[in-house]
């Protein structure tokens, strides 16, 4: 059968399901129970009643002699006590001797047996005495004990006495139904108990929906208020909006990458489009247009070098960039990659000098760790002026190594150097020092230290120079894919 679309939701439902799951577990548990308290119930009636059985075998074997197959019974029938007591026992009754040949018997025995002669015999044989469930022709109950009743010389007999276990039968039949009656209500009643307070401990989930529903790219700032109990709910809905959180910088990140890259890349272009249109309308002569094409290409080569180093950029803020890191002697790269600086330096009339003591060991990504140096060194050489110094140093220290790169240049003025690891911040000024410009190396720099796990400190004096200290830790943090 295929339910109707909006009882399909709501059987869909987390809510319907933990509801329908507790009915399912509390029928079961009731029903179990009930049968259990049954069970337990018709255990101890019946040995209630076979006790009282027992006892009016006690009491026959009191009142009733048997002598050479003559039956007697003894009592007072003054003593209405011992009348009761006899009328009782005599209502299911029987008395025969070891061929079964009736000596006496109740109409009720006469009704429910005669035992079988052969059963007797065994009855006898056995001494023990024999437990038996009889019915009488409308259904009523009987519990019957019977065996050996005397044994006189050679002779033996056998006696049987029982109850009718009617009443007890019907008092559990009338607990059975009562039971099981009220069951329904109650599992009915537990239902709609259960329904209510999933429901209202379902609520602050079905706001978290609505709040994620609402959730777009404009109002990112939406939090969902902690409700204060410290359960699950809580840390869901606490993740929930860390998540958010870390969407919208995300978010943030992208708008002020495309913000900063129009604005970047509108000069250059404006400026390749404007040669070029003077060339075409004013340039006669093959030199000038091969001028302006020559001076339009190396412009475009610089935007073309500008997209590359923002797309790296911003793959690696977003977390594209997964770090590969090896546990390295520090000195060895550093060594290497300011051997690299050797040539610019000297054609800038730069010194380069190196501390590079051996127990530089850290965990660090090759390829980011020679961009590090390279952007630093490269910065140092290219803002000191002929006649400066460079000295890129390392220090181990028993947590960390520090890694510096000091100069003796123009220094950065304290004005500008809270912001020279922004994207695209270029101190004024310094836009005709040849190789720089696109102000994104320290912001390199700056994701680099911070996906290692470490820290980078500068200090600077104008004119003096710059002393760029980066503090990486010996066992990286797990920073990696950060964004
Ligand atoms: P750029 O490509 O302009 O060098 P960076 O992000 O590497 O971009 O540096 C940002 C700005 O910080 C530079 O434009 C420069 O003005 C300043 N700067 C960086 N390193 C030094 C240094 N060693 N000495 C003086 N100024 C520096």
């Amino acid at each position: 059968m295929r339910w109707p679309p909006p009882f399909r939701k709501i059987a869909r439902g987390l809510g319907f399901r933990l509801t329908a799951g507790y009915i399912i577990f509390f029928t079961i548990l009731l029903i179990l129970i009930g049968v259990m308290f049954r069970r337990m119930l018709v255990g101890i009636q019946e040995d209630q009643f076979q006790e009282v059985i027992e006892g009016d075998w006690t009491a026959l074997k009191q009142y009733l002699q048997v002598t050479n197959g003559k039956v007697t019974w003894t009592y007072d029938p003054k003593n209405p006590r011992e009348a009761f007591t006899l009328e009782r026992l005599k209502r299911v009754f029987l008395l025969t001797d070891e061929e079964g040949h009736v000596l006496e018997a109740s109409a009720a025995y006469r009704v429910i047996g005669p035992d079988p002669p052969a059963e007797i015999r065994e009855a006898l044989k056995q001494r023990r005495p024999v437990w038996t469930i009889r019915y009488d022709p409308w259904g009523l109950v009987y519990l019957v004990r019977s065996g050996m009743f005397l044994e006189s010389g050679d002779r033996r007999y056998y006696a049987a006495v029982g109850r009718s276990v009617g009443l007890n039968q019907a008092l559990i039949r009338e607990f059975t139904w009562q039971y099981f009656i009220s069951l329904p209500v109650i599992v009915l009643i537990g239902g709609v108990l259960g329904w209510f307070l999933t429901k209202r401990a379902m609520r602050p989930l079905q706001d978290l929906v609505r709040t994620s529903e609402s959730i777009t790219g404009s109002n990112l700032s939406l939090r969902i208020p902690l409700r204060g109990a410290g359960d699950e709910l809580d840390q869901l809905i606490d993740t929930f909006n860390r998540m958010i959180r870390r969407l919208e910088s995300s978010f943030q990140h992208m708008r002020q990458f495309t913000t900063d890259v129009s604005h970047e890349l509108r000069t250059p272009i404006t400026t390749v489009r404007g040669q070029l249109e003077v060339a075409l309308m004013t340039g006669k002569r093959e030199e000038d247009l091969r001028e302006a094409i020559q001076t339009a290409l190396e412009e475009t080569e610089r935007l073309s070098n500008l997209v590359k180093a923002m797309l790296a950029l911003s793959q690696a803020e977003s977390g594209q960039t997964t770090l590969r890191k090896k546990r390295l002697n520090l000195s060895t790269p550093a060594q290497e990659i300011l051997e690299q600086f050797q040539i610019p330096a000297e054609e800038a009339g730069v010194r380069l000098v190196t501390d590079l003591p051996p127990g530089c060991e850290v965990e660090v990504d090759p390829v980011q760790f020679d961009r590090l140096v390279s952007n630093l060194v490269s910065n140092a050489v290219s803002y000191t002026p002929a006649g400066g110094e460079v000295r890129l140093a390392l220090k181990p220290l028993p947590g960390s190594v520090k890694l510096i790169v000091e100069d003796t240049g123009r220094g950065i003025s304290a004005e500008h150097l809270p912001h020279i690891f922004e994207r695209f911040y270029r101190v004024p000024g310094m836009d005709n020092i040849s190789g720089h410009g696109m102000g994104l190396g320290l912001s390199f720099v700056a994701w680099i230290v911070k996906a290692h796990g470490g820290t980078i400190d500068v200090t600077s004096s104008v004119p003096g120079g710059s002393r760029f200290v980066v503090t990486l830790p010996r066992v990286a943090a797990q920073t990696d894919g950060m964004a």
